[in-house]
């Protein structure tokens, strides 16, 4: 058996915790990466995964990019990430949500927990009964907090602009032909944002049915979700899975900009220099996604501390993303270092590893 600190997506996470209930059926892996400037947030993924050591991978690689994405939105926070292993039928109980409240509970608040894929806010206000190490949590209107979905697309619209901007010289985007993969919370409300600004869209979605919908609603074009990224377009917005950038998926792409919320949108590493070579100019991933977990974090904070949260305070961090964009790609373009790169370093000079 290789050892399990050999795993190449193993980065001397600080722990790494398995966590069964046999009475609830719960099993769940707790991973905390860093916890080097505040205490590890990032979501709960509730999924079935064909293998255990798939689910270690996610955990792994999922809190590293927490760690990442929170030290560059400027957060007090480190990163975590919690995967529940669902059975097949994904029977997701009472019982399980609570004895997962109790696991986290039981880390004294170096894990904060949230919604990811397959976790509802109802999810999480079951597990808010076990725990206050929560957030994601329903809350009044207009008050900051709740379903991140548009306070990342927020982010995205913000981060897209600002790409625009550096590569195209636009400062509007009037007529900017934006294709964009995934038409579910983040990229329905990222093409809503588009369109209010008057940008051409063509979406795709594999539910074909939202995608049509919304196209009809935005006055955009609807395509199949294996025509999206050979749009001949001005921005190319992933925002549905991870790991379309390989290969194949750089080949097809037809557009200077690749700009949008998907996590882990590189397959391999070097995918982020493949696309510097075509001349594609890159927002990394987790900086330009970091608005729904500033919503999270800053949700989390004030609750702990008994302050009300301001929904302007998480506005004005989310106009922040372009700023730091913009550094990376400058810092790029002086060093010759691809933007995903880069990103990596300044996160983990932030970091201290
Ligand atoms: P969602 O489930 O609401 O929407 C995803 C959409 O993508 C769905 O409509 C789905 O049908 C579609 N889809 C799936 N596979 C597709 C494919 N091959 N081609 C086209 N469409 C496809 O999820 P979401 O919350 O909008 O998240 C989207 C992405 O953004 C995910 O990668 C997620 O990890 C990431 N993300 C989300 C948030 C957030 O606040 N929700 C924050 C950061 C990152």
């Amino acid at each position: 058996m290789t050892a399990f600190w050999t795993e190449p997506d193993y980065d001397d996470h600080e722990l790494v915790q398995l966590v069964r209930d046999p009475k609830s059926g719960l099993t769940a892996i707790i991973a905390l990466h860093s916890t080097h400037l505040g205490p590890g947030a990032g979501g709960t993924r509730f999924w079935h995964y064909a293998q255990p050591g798939d689910a270690l991978r996610d955990a792994l690689r999922l809190s590293r990019g927490m760690s990442y994405k929170n030290a560059m939105a400027g957060l007090p926070m480190g990163g975590g990430k919690a995967v529940i292993l669902a059975d097949a039928a994904r029977s997701k109980t009472p019982e399980l949500l609570a004895a997962f409240g109790d696991a986290v509970d039981a880390l004294g608040g170096r894990y904060v927990t949230a919604e990811d894929v397959g976790i509802s806010e109802a999810d999480m206000v079951a597990v808010s009964a076990r725990t206050a190490h929560v957030s994601g949590l329903p809350v009044a209107d207009g008050a900051a907090g709740g379903d991140p979905g548009p306070f990342t697309a927020m982010g995205i619209f913000h981060g897209i602009k600002a790409a625009v901007r550096h590569k195209l010289g636009r400062g509007d985007m009037a007529g900017v032909h934006v294709a964009v993969q995934g038409t579910g919370s983040v990229g329905g409300g990222l093409a809503r944002l588009l369109a209010r600004d008057g940008a051409r869209l063509t979406l795709a979605d594999i539910n074909q049915d939202r995608a049509a919908a919304l196209a009809e609603e935005l006055g955009g074009e609807a395509v199949s979700s294996d025509a999206i990224m050979s749009v001949a377009c001005d921005v190319f917005s992933p925002n549905a899975l991870g790991a379309i950038l390989d290969d194949e998926g750089i080949a097809r792409l037809e557009a200077p900009i690749v700009a949008g919320g998907a996590n882990n949108q590189l397959a391999r590493a070097h995918h982020g220099a493949q696309l510097a070579a075509r001349g594609i100019l890159y927002a990394p991933d987790y900086v330009i996604n970091a608005g729904g977990i500033i919503s999270v974090a800053l949700e989390y904070l004030c609750r702990r501390d008994g302050q009300p949260c301001d929904i302007n305070e998480v506005r004005k961090r989310i106009a922040q993303i372009p700023v730091r964009l913009e550094q990376i790609w400058q810092e790029s373009e002086q060093t010759g270092i691809s933007p995903d790169l880069v990103a990596d370093r300044m996160a983990q000079k932030l970091i201290g590893r």
